[in-house]
């Protein structure tokens, strides 16, 4: 029997959910099976197996209400729910289109032997373990599993204790399609479960904390398998002198503070000219005062509560401690409880240095700490005096001059007069810089290549050379 888990909802506070979660026991078997399905599953052409995803979604859209619902209580938001249940289509018809590019056999002939011909074999990894966190459930736990599927590997996907309540509409939908129900395992439960699955799998794909992608990437190198570790950020945005300030506060805000700044590609930390640095603030505060939460009603208002009562406890920690350092709040800085939920508004702090953990560690809330900066290089040298190197932003109004700052930030994407694009487009190929990750980009072409092997195939259509040849008298002759 597996231990039974109870699980706190963001809105009311109350413990009003429990399941059981998978021991090490379960693991083991369900991985077993997938990798004896996982050979008739490979075998298949790739679009009988993009198919047979297609049915799974169409499964997702009739079970859609029960898993809106289901993700609504988990996250205690409502239109971000929606908008992850309906990913789940235009994400497959996006890795169609990669998958008819990279799903080849590619051949060659060698320049030194000329009467040598190799073909690609493109070998799936049999089991893919995707172990996934809170902050979009159903999104991160899909995001790497449907390519891996599509590649020819089964999945065992372990989502985040913190929100597994959309697991039980998720498997109703798989349930329809038998096809696929031998070929991907939900497997709901905690690190325990987590530390299991790494044990019982051919690669893992882990989005979450650096803590936690640290001791799984440490798993992973023992059990000699790859690891794509996606974790934190602590991201910055640049707002150059030429930029419009009220703009760029707005755009900047937005980033900042979509899903109560629980994304790993929010921007936390925000660099502003000297000159600029009041009016940006002035304008900064007047758009965060504008974001109401959707309390009491989830249908109105546009930010929900802190989805993990213990990362509340850490934005609380860090506010305090650079209030205590000096620091300047101008709006929100409380963590409020409304209705036995925990809240936060949109944060400005002024004040603050790169000896506070509010500029060093995730904060994972929607504050935004300015700083002034003197000139360009200062600016990028701020941005880059971080562990993390996930993502940034730029905003000016010379798109070339901006580029040219992107270019030396240490991250592995930027976006250019938006920001937090990475959260809304998958198909540029990225890679984590520093902490915030390993292992090859999850968008792109690149999502699809990563789970597999090549295999090398080499015809030898002419003579072998055989081992006289390596007689040193016959050489030196
Ligand atoms: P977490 O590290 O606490 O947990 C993530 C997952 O790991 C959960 O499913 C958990 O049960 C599991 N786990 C815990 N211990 C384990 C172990 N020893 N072995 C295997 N699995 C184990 O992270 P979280 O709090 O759920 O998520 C928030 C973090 O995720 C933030 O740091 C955020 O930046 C990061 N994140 C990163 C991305 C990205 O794409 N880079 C996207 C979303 C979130």
């Amino acid at each position: 029997m597996g231990r039974t888990l109870r699980v706190r909802n963001p809105r009311t506070g109350e413990h009003d959910y429990a399941f059981e979660a998978a021991d090490a026991t379960r693991v083991d078997a369900a991985c077993a099976q997938l990798r004896d399905a996982q050979r008739a599953w490979a075998v298949r052409d790739w679009t009988e197996r993009l198919d047979v995803l297609v049915a799974w979604a169409e499964a997702i859209d009739r079970h859609q209400p029960a898993l809106a619902d289901a993700l609504s209580r988990d996250t205690g938001r409502w239109l971000l729910a929606v908008a992850e249940t309906r990913g789940v289509r235009p994400t497959l018809e996006r890795w169609r289109r990669y998958a008819s590019a990279v799903l080849v056999d590619s051949e060659g002939r060698s320049q030194a032997m000329p009467d040598v011909r190799f073909r690609h074999q493109q070998v799936p990894y049999p089991v893919v373990g995707v172990i996934s966190p809170w902050n979009f459930p159903l999104l991160l736990s899909l995001i790497d599993a449907l390519p891996a599927l599509i590649a020819g590997c089964t999945v065992a996907i372990k989502p985040s204790e913190v929100t597994p309540r959309f697991i039980e509409p998720l498997q109703a939908a798989l349930d329809e399609v038998p096809e696929l129900a031998g070929a991907v395992a939900l497997l709901p439960g905690d690190g325990e479960t987590g530390a299991a699955l790494v044990e019982s799998v051919d690669l893992v794909c882990f989005t979450g904390s650096v803590a936690t992608g640290r001791k799984v990437g440490e798993a992973c190198a023992r059990a000699f398998i790859p690891a794509f570790l996606e974790l934190g950020g602590k991201d910055p945005a640049i707002v150059l002198p030429d930029a419009d300030p009220r703009h760029a506060a707005e755009v900047l805000l937005r980033a900042s503070v979509l899903a109560t700044g629980q994304a790993c590609q929010s921007l936390e930390r925000l660099y502003v000219p000297e000159a600029m640095h009041d009016t940006f603030v002035e304008h900064l505060v007047a758009a965060a005062r504008r974001v109401t939460l959707s309390h009491p009603d989830i249908h109105h208002g546009i930010l929900g509560p802190l989805i993990f009562e213990r990362q509340a406890g850490i934005i609380a920690g860090q506010l305090d401690e650079a209030r205590a350092r000096g620091a300047t709040v101008h709006c929100g800085g409380e963590i409020e409880r409304l209705g036995g939920g925990l809240w936060i508004r949109p944060t400005v702090l002024t004040g603050v240095d790169h000896d506070m953990k509010i500029m060093r560690e995730e904060t994972f809330g929607p504050v935004m700490p300015v700083m002034a900066y003197r000139d360009i290089d200062e600016a990028v040298a701020l941005a880059n005096d971080s562990d993390f190197g996930l993502s940034a932003a730029v905003i000016g109004a010379d798109v070339a001059a901006a580029e040219a700052v992107a270019r030396r930030i240490d991250a592995g994407a930027v976006s250019i007069n938006d920001g937090a694009l990475t959260g809304q487009m998958f198909e540029a190929e990225k890679h984590s810089f520093k902490l915030s990750g390993l292992g090859g980009s999850r968008m792109g072409p690149a999502g699809i290549t990563r789970f597999f092997r090549r295999k090398a195939l080499l015809v030898q259509h002419g003579t072998p050379v055989l081992i006289d040849a390596f007689d040193e008298g016959h050489a030196a002759g």
